[in-house]
């Protein structure tokens, strides 16, 4: 019984899948395309020489005008990008986007959609794949073959293979830490992709306006991105005030890294939310990952595991962080960061 089923999945996946073109949904900010969605290029190289690549940028003002040069000079696998000029698309509101994305698969047939998996593409992608009736793949963390993609699960503790098997497009979601950031070949930048304005006079405005911007707020910060540092400092609920915080951030200051924060630490008002990592924060893969008063929990661990080195400092021989950690300390952060901020030379 079984074989029939197999002969109409292997008939299908022939003819619906013979031509490679990816679209990456891209995120811009001042001028240049974001670090994300440059990995989100590299992804997509994965998916083979043959496949073209398109990147669909959209909003309004002179910086998208500037980013779309940036995107069309930024690779030379960037075959096209496709510009999408209104002011609907200056925020990143789910529904508009959606809306654009289903728009653009229609017009251009794209076999895979890419976005990174920060929260911009996690906005967008699942109510675009749900007007597009296809079910997308989340947080890739390796492209195999085309329809083959390794993911995370239980936080972290399990790897799982998946095939798609659906129709077109095939969407995925990048953990851009698991993808190199392109670098750009000399010959892209004289030789750019083309850039095509989209037409948006057909495009379905039905429950656009169901969501509003109201206001963003960032902190303002010299330190580098927490998402892309190369090494990441990271407090736990140990450092017991916001106060004691100041010392990690001290640190970070010397070693030009970013601060990271467990949750117990964020919901205790030590640090904003935004520097929480782990499962339900930031996922990172810094060089070097240092880690003081971190207990280690499996949602922690989640967001920083693949860190090429990881340091900890804990009071508690049996903290479950040494176990992942390359370099372990059994001490009292008190007496250890101090020391290692007396030691160290000034920046
Ligand atoms: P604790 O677990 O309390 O650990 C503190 C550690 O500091 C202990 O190991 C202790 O030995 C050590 N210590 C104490 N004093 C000192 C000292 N003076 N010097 C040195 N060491 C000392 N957590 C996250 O971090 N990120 C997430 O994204 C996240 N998502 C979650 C999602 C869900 C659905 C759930 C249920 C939980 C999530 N959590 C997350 C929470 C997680 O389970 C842990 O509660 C949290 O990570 C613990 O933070 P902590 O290590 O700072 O605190």
């Amino acid at each position: 019984a079984t074989i029939p089923m197999l002969r109409a999945y292997k008939r299908r996946s022939t003819s619906t899948f013979r031509y490679l073109s990816t679209l990456i949904l891209a995120e811009h900010e001042g001028g240049s395309l974001k670090a994300q969605t440059l990995n989100a290029i590299a992804a997509a190289n994965y998916l083979g020489k043959e496949s073209s690549i398109s990147l669909l940028l959209a909003g309004s003002g002179p910086s998208l005008q500037e980013a779309a040069a940036h995107a069309a000079s930024c690779h030379p696998s960037i075959s096209k990008v496709l510009l999408a000029k209104s002011d609907k698309f200056t925020y990143p509101l789910a529904e508009p986007w959606a809306k654009l994305l289903q728009l653009v698969q229609k017009i251009g047939s794209y076999s895979h959609i890419i976005s990174a998996s920060g929260s911009f593409g996690k906005n967008i992608l699942p109510r675009a794949a749900a007007l597009l009736d296809v079910s997308p793949i989340s947080d890739v963390i390796k492209i195999s073959e085309p329809h083959l993609f390794v993911r995370p699960i239980y936080a972290g503790n399990a790897l799982c293979t998946v095939r798609y098997v659906g129709s077109n497009p095939c969407m995925l979601s990048i953990r851009s830490t698991s993808f190199p950031m392109i670098s750009m070949a000399a010959d892209s930048k004289s030789n750019p992709a083309p850039i095509d304005e989209v037409d948006l006079s057909t495009i379905d405005e039905d429950g656009i306006s169901k969501s509003r911007y109201i206001q963003q707020t960032t902190q303002e910060s010299e330190r580098p991105d927490l998402g892309n540092a190369r090494v990441v400092i990271t407090g736990g609920r140990a450092l017991k005030s916001a106060e004691n915080f100041k010392m990690v951030e001290q640190l970070a200051e010397k070693l030009g890294a970013a601060v990271g924060a467990t949750r117990a630490a964020v919901d205790a008002g030590y640090v904003p939310n935004e520097l929480q990592v782990g499962q339900t924060g930031k996922i990172v893969a810094p060089e070097l990952y240092m880690a003081f008063g971190v207990s280690g929990a499996i949602q922690h661990l989640a967001g920083m595991r693949d860190s090429k080195v990881i340091v900890a400092v804990n009071k508690d021989a049996d903290a479950p962080i040494f176990q992942v950690a390359d370099y372990g300390l059994v001490g009292d952060l008190f007496e250890v960061i101090p020391e290692l901020l007396e030691k160290m030379p000034e920046k």
